[in-house]
């Protein structure tokens, strides 16, 4: 075969390649076609990188094998992770995916320089800009999340008028780079400067908002990855980091209107900002307390039941007990749904993948916005590990850092019962004045165990 032959075939490759990509995000937007989504991406990430190493410009092996196994070392174990550790994996995903297109962007200068076209300067200026602040932001949002970092937001006054000063130095620099290329010492510093904005732009953001930055920094990895393309004409590269940073883009804004944040505020790290709250500091008010015995009489008694799983149920694997506690209301005759919050757990469909483990029926699953108008009507709200996404104050509070972020209206059920271990915040770190209302009945214990207790009461001891 002529080396243009193979050109050919690889160009056909590509573009099978992203039809195979296309057709992943497609499917992965339904639980239902989700795993066919994540089987044609594998095979078409595949493809693309068998594809590329079969480019005649890949003169040697060796290095690629090398860090192919090192790089299978670190990655391996770091899969194996926890579903509830899964945000901070994504995000050190992030950081690495940032750093190799940083680093390749960097490389390319160099063999370059300091003859590197105009052109090819902007894209390799913007390209190794978004990297590098990829790369450091990512690593803070992986701190963040796994508690190795200060969550709540670090905020001082003009903060966002130093950091879009940051972001135009870097930005500058490049535009010098393209006017002036033989000033080479400016390539480091113009690096620097994008590593310290990316540390900029997430430190300020506190937990509340951290879905949106991670869903937010995917896109920034994939602009970064398709920018890339350009500057090394590779083609597969283009396209799938288009689609990642757009997808993650679109997945941004969902997230934001779910949060009800400003956009324009995400886009610039502004968020996050919120002054100290007087919800923060926790009620010393009486709660109403009760046993499995009892929770299971009032859902015996119950017509309609919705429940609203969060992140503890993800933390004490509670899914399977859920099923059956579904499955036993359900053949007394009860109507029960669940309320997924778009941000319940720790990562966007984390409910939805836990409930689908435990085979409950899609149709039962309801977002948001369709449980919501009935949960006046409902008889019983059972919250099952989950605080922020049920938190009144959301809608109340004005100095709240929840404000205005749409809640599950669990407090509009005729009775609420909330299985939690204690009176602890969840993970915006506020308490909840849910637990206050008279119609609440706190269930006190462990996610899996208490429902496992209520299963049991409800089968008459025998379960
Ligand atoms: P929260 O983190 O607000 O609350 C979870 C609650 O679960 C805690 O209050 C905890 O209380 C309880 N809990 C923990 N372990 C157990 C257990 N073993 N058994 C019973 N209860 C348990 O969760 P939500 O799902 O309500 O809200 C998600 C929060 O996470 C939001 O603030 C969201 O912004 C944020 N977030 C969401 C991401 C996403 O993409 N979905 C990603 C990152 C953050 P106690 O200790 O008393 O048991």
């Amino acid at each position: 075969m002529s080396p243009a032959d193979i050109q050919q075939l690889i160009d056909f490759t590509y573009i099978a390649a992203a039809i195979g990509f296309i057709l992943a995000i497609k499917w992965l937007g339904s639980p239902v076609t989700a795993k066919r989504g994540v089987l044609v991406g594998e095979i078409a990430s595949a493809i693309a990188v068998i594809a590329t190493l079969s480019d005649p410009q890949v003169s040697q092996y060796k290095w690629i094998i090398i860090t192919l196994i090192i790089g299978a070392a670190v990655g391996v174990p770091l899969g194996m992770v926890k579903m509830t550790a899964v945000p901070q994996r994504t995000a050190l995903s992030h950081a690495f995916g940032a750093l190799s297109a940083a680093l390749i962007g960097i490389a390319e200068y160099y063999v370059a320089a300091p003859s590197v076209p105009r052109f090819q300067m902007a894209e390799i200026g913007l390209e190794v800009i978004i990297g590098s602040l990829t790369f450091t932001g990512s690593l803070i949002a992986a701190g963040k999340l796994q508690e190795i970092l200060p969550q709540r937001p670090i905020t001082y006054k003009g903060q966002n008028y130093v950091s879009l000063t940051v972001l135009a130095a870097a930005l500058g620099l490049v535009v010098a780079l393209v006017l002036h290329p033989e000033m080479t010492f400016l390539f480091p510093i113009m690096i620097g400067v994008a590593l310290i904005f990316g540390i900029m732009l997430v430190t300020p953001i506190g937990g509340a908002d951290m879905p949106t930055v991670i869903s937010l920094l995917n896109s920034y990895a994939g602009f970064s990855a398709s920018l890339l393309g350009f500057v090394l004409n590779n083609k597969v590269l283009i396209v799938a980091g288009a689609l990642d940073g757009a997808s993650g883009f679109i997945l941004s804004v969902i997230m934001c209107k779910a949060m009800n944040r400003s956009f324009t505020n995400v886009l610039f790290g502004a968020f996050g900002q919120v002054q100290a709250s007087a919800a923060g500091a926790k009620e010393e008010r009486a709660v109403k307390s009760a046993s499995p015995e009892d929770a299971a009489g009032i859902l015996a008694a119950a017509n309609t039941v919705v429940i609203v799983p969060g992140y503890g149920m993800a933390v004490a694997q509670a899914q399977h007990k859920v099923r059956e506690l579904y499955d036993i209301l359900t053949k007394k005759g009860i109507d029960v749904r669940f309320g997924i919050h778009p941000v319940a757990g720790r990562m966007p469909g984390h409910m939805n993948v836990l409930l689908a483990e435990a085979d409950i029926p899609y149709d039962r699953m309801m977002e948001m916005d369709a449980i919501n108008g009935d949960l006046p009507q409902t008889d019983v709200a059972l919250v099952i590990g989950a605080n922020d996404v049920t938190n009144p104050a959301a809608r109340t509070d004005q100095s709240s850092p929840i404000f205005g972020m749409p809640i599950i209206d669990v407090d509009k059920a005729r009775t609420v019962m909330v299985i939690k271990r204690s009176m602890a915040a969840g993970f915006a770190g506020i308490d909840n004045p849910l637990y206050y209302l008279d119609n609440t009945m706190m269930l006190f214990g462990d996610a899996k165990k208490f429902v496992g207790d209520i299963v049991r009461e409800l089968s008459g001891g025998s379960h």
